[in-house]
C-alpha cells in the first residue's frame, strides 16, 4: 500500500519524510490527530531494515499517541518522528540532534518533540537549540520515563483487582522485558512494594544492575516472555506479541511500558481475550511520559499532572471491564479514547 492509502486508512493528517544535507539525517515526522491539540509524542532513533519498517513505526507510534493523550485527559494530538540511523548504536552527535530540532521547527508548532527509543535529553538538549517546540530536555521536564513507569504500576493495580486479586505486590511475579528507562523504573516501584521481580534484556550490563539493585532474577531474552509469571511486563519494543507467542503466554495479565506490543491490534487482543488473560492497552498504561512532558508544555501544574498519572489506575479499570463486552481490549480503549475526542468536538462546538 502507498504512503496516502495507508493514512487514509488511519487517518493520518501528515507524514513529511527529511533528508539533511549536511549531516546525512534521514528521518521522518507523522501527525495523525490534531483535533485536541498539537501532535505530541517523541523522537524515536532507530536502525530499520528498510524505509517502509521505518514509515510503519512512525505512522503505528504516531496513531498510538492520539489515543493515548486523548485517553488520559491531555489536550494535545498525535504525532511521532523516527530518525533512520544508519546501522545499530549509531553515535548521537549535537549536529544530528541540531538537524532534527531544524526539522521539527519547520512545522512551527504542529509537531511537538520529545524522547523516545534512542533519544536522550542530552539529544533533546541538542534538538532544542534550534527549536522551541520540544519536551523533555535536561531543565525541561528531563526523563520522562520515572511517570511512565508509575502509570503503568497503577494500571497494574486495576488488573490485580479486575482479576479477583488482592491490590498488593507482595507475592506476586512481575517479567519484565527490557530493562532500560522505564523498565528499570517499574522494577524500582515495585521491589519497594514487595513483587517478585524476573527480568531480561538483550544487554547483559542492565540485566546486571537490576539483578544488584532490586533483586530480580535474571532469563534469557528469549525466554522472558512465555515465563510463568502473574503480570507480564513489555518494555522494550512493539511486536513482541502475536499468534506464535500469545498461545505459550505463562501470566495472567499483560501490562507493560512498551508501544505498540501487540503485532495485531485486533486478532492479537482477541487471542488474549480468549485466553483469559487481562490485558491493559499499552497506550492506556504507559501515558505517564506523555501526561508529565505534554502538561508541563501546557504550563499544567504538578498537581493536575499527578493527578492523570493517578487516574490511570481508574481508566484502565474501566477499560479492562469495556472490554468485556469488546472484540479486544484494543478496540475497548481506542472507542474510549474516540468518546473523549468526541466530547472536546462538541463543547468546542457548543461555545
Ligand atoms: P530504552 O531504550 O531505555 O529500553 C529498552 C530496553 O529494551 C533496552 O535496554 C534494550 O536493550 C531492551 N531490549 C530491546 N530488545 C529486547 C529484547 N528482544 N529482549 C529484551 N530486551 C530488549 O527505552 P525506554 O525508554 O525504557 O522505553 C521502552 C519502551 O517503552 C519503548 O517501547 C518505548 O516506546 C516505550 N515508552 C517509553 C516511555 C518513556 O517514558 N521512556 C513512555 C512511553 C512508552
Amino acid at each position: 500500500m502507498n504512503t496516502l492509502e495507508l493514512m487514509k486508512e488511519h487517518g493520518h493528517e501528515l507524514v513529511s519524510f527529511h533528508h539533511d544535507r549536511e549531516t546525512g539525517l534521514r528521518a521522518i515526522i507523522a501527525v495523525h490527530d490534531t483535533t485536541l491539540g498539537p501532535g505530541f509524542g517523541g523522537t524515536r532513533r532507530w536502525h530499520y531494515a528498510t524505509e517502509a519498517e521505518a514509515l510503519h513505526d512512525v505512522l503505528r507510534l504516531s496513531e498510538g499517541m492520539t489515543w493515548k493523550s486523548a485517553a488520559a485527559g491531555i489536550p494535545v494530538g498525535g504525532g511521532k518522528s523516527v530518525i533512520l540511523t544508519p546501522r545499530h548504536n549509531h553515535p548521537a552527535t549535537e549536529a544530528e540532534g541540531r538537524a532534527m530540532g531544524r526539522f521539527v521547527n519547520t512545522f512551527n508548532g504542529y509537531y511537538v518533540g520529545a524522547e523516545d527509543v534512542g533519544v536522550s535529553p542530552q539529544f533533546v538538549d541538542w534538538m532544542a537549540l534550534e527549536t522551541r517546540f520540544v519536551a523533555g530536555t535536561h531543565s525541561f521536564g528531563g526523563d520522562p520515563s520515572p511517570f511512565t513507569a508509575q502509570g503503568v504500576v497503577n494500571a497494574m493495580k486495576a488488573a490485580l483487582a479486575h482479576i479477583g486479586r488482592p491490590v498488593d505486590f507482595a507475592g506476586i511475579t512481575v517479567a519484565i522485558q527490557g530493562c532500560g528507562n522505564v523498565g528499570t523504573n517499574i522494577a524500582r516501584i515495585l521491589h519497594g512494594l514487595g513483587a517478585k521481580l524476573i527480568v531480561a534484556d538483550i544487554r547483559s550490563e542492565s540485566v546486571r544492575n537490576a539483578v544488584d539493585l532490586y533483586g530480580a532474577t535474571a532469563v534469557a531474552a528469549d525466554a522472558i516472555l512465555t515465563t510463568r509469571c502473574d503480570i507480564l511486563c513489555p518494555c522494550a519494543l512493539g511486536g513482541v506479541l502475536d499468534g506464535n507467542v500469545i498461545p505459550k503466554l505463562r501470566c495472567s495479565i499483560v501490562c507493560g511500558g512498551a508501544n505498540n506490543v501487540l503485532e495485531d491490534y485486533d486478532e492479537d487482543g482477541a487471542l488474549l481475550k480468549a485466553r483469559e488473560i487481562a490485558y491493559v492497552p499499552d497506550f492506556i498504561a504507559n501515558a505517564g511520559g506523555v501526561i508529565e512532558l505534554a502538561g508541563l508544555y501546557l504550563d499544567m501544574p504538578e498537581e493536575a499532572r499527578a493527578r492523570r498519572i493517578t487516574d490511570i489506575e481508574t481508566t484502565s479499570l474501566q477499560i479492562l471491564r469495556d472490554a468485556e463486552h469488546m472484540p479486544s481490549g484494543h478496540a475497548a480503549a481506542v472507542a474510549f479514547a474516540r468518546r473523549r475526542i468526541a466530547e472536546a468536538k462538541e463543547q468546542v462546538h457548543a461555545r
